[in-house]
């Protein structure tokens, strides 16, 4: 362990990584690639130590919508200060709570009408599980407990949600810790042979759920779907068709849909919900990351009020007796009310049609690079891949891509060999322009 004696001749990442045991990380990797110190955020612009900007073009993590130090969700959250900062949520309620709750209810028709909180998005996806599992219990199949999940799905990383994930390099070290699952198919559009359309790959995926629903369907409880993309899962998409047939699926078999929106929902899409291009609602439908602008951990776990009155009784039991210290904190539902305030007052998810196009129009280049394969766009989120043939160290490809892109004033963080953006929703065309040309000249460098 080294101590640093003199702080304030330190370098603030030096400081860091003696201190600060960084998420996602094999923090020996940092001898050879950059930590970078933030100092300040505005808009979708990060300023490090030194003063040198950054595109944020990834919303730090999928989480930021309308940038950093955006002065309207600033404000709400600063207005909530002189009230209340955080009271506990059982046996007590708050304006912020109650409002975010309407207004989420309202999003989605009413169809999922009650919403339990959480702060981070594991903790939404534990729950979803938990009440799913107990739901079967409280109608008498307490048989039907098993889950089934998506190959290369990703739920987060607490050991629920990590059972019913599938990318290896998560899960590898602690197999013996997870429930067992049912892995099925993806439908990821990549799959597509000569001919075939990403509805029939759709459709191959949904039959291989259908098969084992007439098998097993006395045994599972729900299957966990990232509707339309897989984010973790390298950004992998795939039609909504797919979405539309597991909803048909689990109606037949009395079998729950999770909807796990952590990263596709808050318009990420296109719509607000990823659900809505298949036209339909899920069982449980997750929430995080976008759902406060970035700002604050915030959770939630939609359901319907079928779920919601099996729960509803005499005894205490009954309920669904699940916790977390900060559940519902008032200045992260204030910071979530004032971003669904944006998207009202400013036409957000129309004026993203206009945005996604930018976005293609800045990435064209790489739709004809012979380089590149599986271009791929879902609203707000742009995705292609570097074939393997053309990586010289495809381990170090995503490090050495990320280091050239900041020296190009951009953040970008590749998944593996697949290089992705998903910036807020703010920036400008020019501004769009310019993160496509930077992001080529660091692959040209990176690829070199
Ligand atoms: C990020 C993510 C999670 C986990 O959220 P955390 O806040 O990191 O725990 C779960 N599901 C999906 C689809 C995600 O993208």
């Amino acid at each position: 362990m080294k101590v640093i004696s003199d702080l304030n001749q330190t370098p603030l990442v030096d400081r860091s990584l003696a201190a600060v045991w960084h998420p996602c990380t094999q923090m020996k990797q940092h001898e050879s690639f950059p930590l970078v110190a933030i100092a300040k955020g505005k808009g979708a612009w990060l300023y490090d130590e030194n003063g040198k900007v950054l595109l944020d073009s990834i919303s730090s993590w999928w989480t930021n919508l309308f940038g950093h130090s955006n002065p309207r969700i600033n404000q709400a959250i600063t207005a909530q200060l002189e009230k209340i900062e955080h009271v506990m949520l059982a046996g007590f309620t708050h304006q912020p709570v109650v409002e975010l709750s309407e207004k989420l209810s309202a999003l989605t028709s009413h169809h999922l009408g009650h919403v339990f909180y959480a702060s981070d998005g594991a903790s939404a996806v534990e729950i979803a599980l938990k009440m799913s599992h107990h739901y079967w219990q409280l109608n008498g199949k307490p048989q039907k407990k098993k889950f089934v999940c998506l190959e290369n799905g990703y739920h987060g990383e607490t050991l629920g949600a990590l059972a019913v994930t599938d990318v290896a390099i998560f899960r590898e070290a602690y197999g013996s810790l997870l429930q067992d699952v049912f892995t099925i198919t993806s439908p990821d559009a990549r799959k597509a042979k000569a001919g075939e359309s990403s509805e029939d790959v759709a459709k191959h995926a949904a039959k291989q759920l259908e098969e084992l629903l007439t098998r097993e369907h006395h045994n599972i409880a729900a299957i966990i779907v990232e509707p339309l993309v897989q984010c973790a899962g390298q950004m992998a998409m795939h039609s909504s068709e797919y979405v539309r047939l597991v909803r048909k699926l689990c109606d037949r078999y009395e079998v729950h849909l999770i909807a796990d929106e952590i990263a596709v929902g808050c318009g990420r899409s296109g719509k607000f919900f990823a659900c809505e291009h298949a036209g339909v609602w899920p069982d449980f439908l997750t929430l995080s990351k976008g759902i406060s602008g970035g700002y604050l951990p915030l959770s939630l776990c939609l359901t319907t009020d079928q779920i919601y009155q099996a729960f509803y009784g005499d005894q205490t039991q009954q309920g669904f007796l699940h916790s977390h210290s900060y559940t519902g904190n008032p200045l992260a539902c204030a910071a979530a009310l004032a971003c669904l305030e944006i998207f009202e007052t400013d036409k957000v998810l129309e004026k993203n049609i206009g945005r996604s196009q930018d976005l293609a129009a800045a990435f064209m280049w790489a739709k004809t690079d012979s380089r590149i394969e599986h271009w791929r766009q879902q609203g707000m989120i742009l995705a292609f891949d570097i074939k393997n043939n053309c990586l010289k160290d495809p381990k170090i490809f995503a490090r050495t891509m990320f280091a050239n892109s900041l020296n190009e004033g951009v953040l970008i963080r590749p998944i593996g060999n697949t290089i992705y953006v998903m910036p807020p929703y703010i920036l400008s065309p020019a501004q769009t322009m310019q993160l496509g040309k930077a992001v080529q000249i660091a692959l040209e460098k990176t690829l070199a």
